[in-house]
């Protein structure tokens, strides 16, 4: 049902809030299953005004002292806190997070502008004398010019403020394209960045699906594309944009293992374990998704385990007045996907230790809710076991050794993160050691690096070769 105040979805190009008059694709609140807003599908033609108005703005804003892009980021993160609760409640409308997970994806964005802050000192170059007999030699970092960022549903602040920010404090231009389910909260964010005095052409958004995708990846003017999502998409970004001659980073989606040994300490792995796997109903891309419990470990965290996931309140996000431990997911379809892929694990052999398909909100039927679901006996061949789920389902493993375990983890085709709970340092150096993912935790659930280190992944959880975040984003943007 479409809602009776539904929010406009402008274009930005050039300085100039844009409504072309295209068709929408239909944006939820996912809490009472109402249509909230219209995203237009953009193609080419928006495209190319888009990567005009930022090529057109380029070279003044390169020759803009670093000093003073950096002071626009400093007036910027301040309107950000300043405008903290509307960016919170917009994500929760939208997208469904509790308001307690909006405001920590906020933090982790915040991060990210504060990183972006520092771009003066980032962008040192080296120099070395005398290289060869009265010869210096210096290296200079230098903008590269029009940048794209392609984001996903599942964080709709932070992954944009992964990108933009630290992308224009290096003197480069930006077309953002949001994902299209939650396209508000980023016209937040650009509304901002205007307020804080950003020159037109500087940051412009574009909206749509793949055509409008392809169109930026095609464009002679794009320079360098960052791209979030899941794996199929990320590895046709990556292919794509590299065949045209473009510098890529394109996160992927992810399968992490976080394996319980015998002598973990039980509380402390089971909250972990929960927050993991339950924490934005499962929708992150480091939700610890698979638990192998070695030996003994099964029978000793289980049952608290199942505790846990039945005590997780499920109910809607867009009211401040009520707020739950765990909203809706994205979409209808979602859901119906990852319910799917539990019935799938129930037909071939897994058992269901805790069922969250039951789950109602009385206030909101229309929701798209789904309760905490542990499925356990999970084993490697199965349907749920292989592909990303991304839900509120936590699969069980079992495993006789530490051995056995780090094996099972790393035959995955993903490799994002994957955590250790023990109390032995040699099993969490073996681990750390050998485990192939690109971030590892020891007793900590979900081991996201913060805005001064890479975002890193393995296999299909990354194509590119600078990752996004930290020095090496420095580096992919100039
Ligand atoms: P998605 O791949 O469906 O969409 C991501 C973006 O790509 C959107 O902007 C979408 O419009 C666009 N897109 C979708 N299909 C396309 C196509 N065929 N061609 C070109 N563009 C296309 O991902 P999603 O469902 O929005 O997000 C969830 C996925 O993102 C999960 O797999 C999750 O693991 C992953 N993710 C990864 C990270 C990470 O850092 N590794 C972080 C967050 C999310």
């Amino acid at each position: 049902m479409k809602s009776a105040n539904m929010t406009p979805c402008p274009l930005f190009i050039g300085g100039e809030w844009i409504r072309p008059g295209l068709a929408g694709s239909p944006v939820y609140n996912p809490s009472t299953g109402d249509v909230i807003a219209e995203c237009p599908m953009g193609g080419a033609r928006e495209v190319d005004a888009a990567v005009e108005a930022a090529a057109a703005a380029f070279p003044a804003w390169r020759d803009t002292p670093a000093i003073e892009r950096a002071r626009l980021l400093f007036r910027y993160r301040h309107l950000v806190e300043e405008e903290f609760d509307r960016l919170c409640a917009s994500i929760s409308r939208e997208h469904g997070k509790t308001l307690v997970e909006s405001r920590g994806s906020i933090y982790r964005g915040i991060e990210n502008i504060e990183y972006a802050c520092g771009t003066p000192s980032h962008l040192f170059g080296d120099t070395l004398e005398n290289i060869a007999r009265n010869v210096d030699c210096e290296t200079v970092l230098q903008p590269l010019g029009v940048c794209v960022g392609i984001t996903p549903f599942n964080f709709p602040a932070m992954v944009p403020l992964w990108m933009f920010p630290l992308a224009i404090a290096c003197g480069n231009t930006f077309v953002l394209k949001p994902s299209e389910k939650v396209p508000l909260t980023s016209l937040i964010l650009v509304e901002l960045l205007e307020r804080a005095g950003l020159p037109r052409g500087v940051l412009n958004v574009v909206h749509g699906g793949r055509e409008c995708v392809d169109a930026l990846l095609a464009h002679p003017k794009v320079r360098a594309v960052s791209f979030v999502g899941s794996s199929p998409v990320a590895k046709h970004i990556y292919d794509t944009a590299t065949r045209n001659g473009k510098r890529v980073q394109a996160n992927g989606g992810a399968k992490n293992y976080v394996v319980v040994m015998p002598d973990a300490d039980v509380p402390r792995s089971v909250e972990a374990l929960a927050t993991a796997a339950f924490g934005c109903a499962g929708e992150r891309c480091m939700a610890g998704s698979t638990a192998i419990a070695v030996g003994k470990a099964a029978d000793r965290i289980l049952p608290q385990l199942v505790d846990a996931a039945r005590s997780v309140k499920v109910g809607r996000t867009d009211t401040p007045m009520s707020q739950p431990d765990m909203g809706p997911l994205i979409t209808g379809a979602h859901r119906e996907r990852v319910i799917g892929l539990v019935e799938s694990g129930e037909k071939e052999g897994a058992t269901i230790a805790c069922d969250g398909r039951g789950v109602s909100v009385p206030e909101a039927p229309n929701g798209f809710y789904l309760g905490a679901t542990i499925v356990d006996k999970v084993s490697e061949g199965m349907r749920i076991a292989r592909e990303e789920v991304f839900g509120p389902v936590l699969n069980v493993m079992r495993m006789e050794d530490l051995g056995q375990a780090i094996e099972a983890a790393n035959r995955s085709s993903y490799g994002n993160g994957a955590s250790i709970f023990t109390n032995s340092g040699p099993a969490a150096r073996e681990f750390k050691h050998r485990v192939k993912a690109g971030m590892v935790g020891i007793n900590v659930g979900v081991p996201a690096t913060m805005a001064m280190f890479p975002f890193t992944g393995w296999d299909a959880s990354f194509y590119g070769d600078l990752h996004i975040q930290g020095r090496e984003a420095v580096q992919f943007y100039t």
